[in-house]
């Protein structure tokens, strides 16, 4: 007997009666780390409006190129967003996504979050392309999703970092476009809070 299978079994012997490292999938499913980034998901406010207001920012931010968006004007007889625009099309072709989560992370609104869903096998390719309806989430089932995990949540008295009037800007809770001021008043000054930073940044 050579040597090498001696010390194949010896090794089998010292891991004989541990506790195994590996589950019976899918009988058994492990606890999934609370940054864990599986299926996106696109919310809602609590008022059932969508909070994508179809800015494409999350399809610029993603480096796999796997969101499409086509975007559309709210009007007054089908409002959809709080914003000037909505989402009509959304797609996530997870194909091409490699979950890295910069479509959460640009998102000014918290539309999107990549939740704990990672059971995404398919026959079809083409079932693996997701579309709106699949990752909205249902009228009067909103949530912050994963943004509750990954976002860090201002002191009170934080200054705003986008322009609105309630003092309340998280990402999540609220925006510019939720509390119905996507419209900028250029008049008010913006995004800048100290009038030293201000003067510095004109002279640039
Ligand atoms: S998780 Fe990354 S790769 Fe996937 S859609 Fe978002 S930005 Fe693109
Ligand atoms: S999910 Fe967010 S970043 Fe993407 S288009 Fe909608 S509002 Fe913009």
């Amino acid at each position: 007997m050579s040597m090498d299978i001696v010390k194949g079994m010896l090794t089998t012997l010292k891991n004989m009666g541990k506790k195994p490292t590996t589950i019976s999938f899918p009988e058994q499913e492990r606890e999934l780390p609370p940054r864990f980034r599986g299926r996106h998901v696109l919310h809602r406010y609590e008022n059932e409006l969508e909070r994508c207001v179809g800015c494409y920012l999350c399809a610029g931010a993603c480096p796999a190129d796997a969101i499409y968006i086509e975007a559309e004007e709210n009007t007054e007889e089908n409002r959809v967003s709080a914003g000037e625009r909505y989402a009509r099309v959304f797609d996530v072709n997870m194909l091409r996504c490699i979950f890295c989560g910069y479509c959460q992370a640009a998102c000014p609104t918290g539309a999107i979050t990549l939740e704990k869903e990672y059971k995404l096998a398919s026959f079809y390719p083409e079932d693996l392309i997701f579309h709106k309806e699949q990752l909205l989430e249902p009228k009067g089932q909103a949530t912050t999703g994963s943004n509750d995990v990954w976002a860090e949540q201002p002191p009170a008295d934080a200054d705003q970092p986008v322009p609105q009037e309630t003092q309340v800007f998280d990402g999540s809770s609220a925006s510019a476009a939720a509390v119905g001021l996507g419209t900028l008043h250029t008049e008010q000054k913006v995004l800048i809070v100290n009038e030293e930073q201000d003067e510095d940044r004109r002279k640039l």
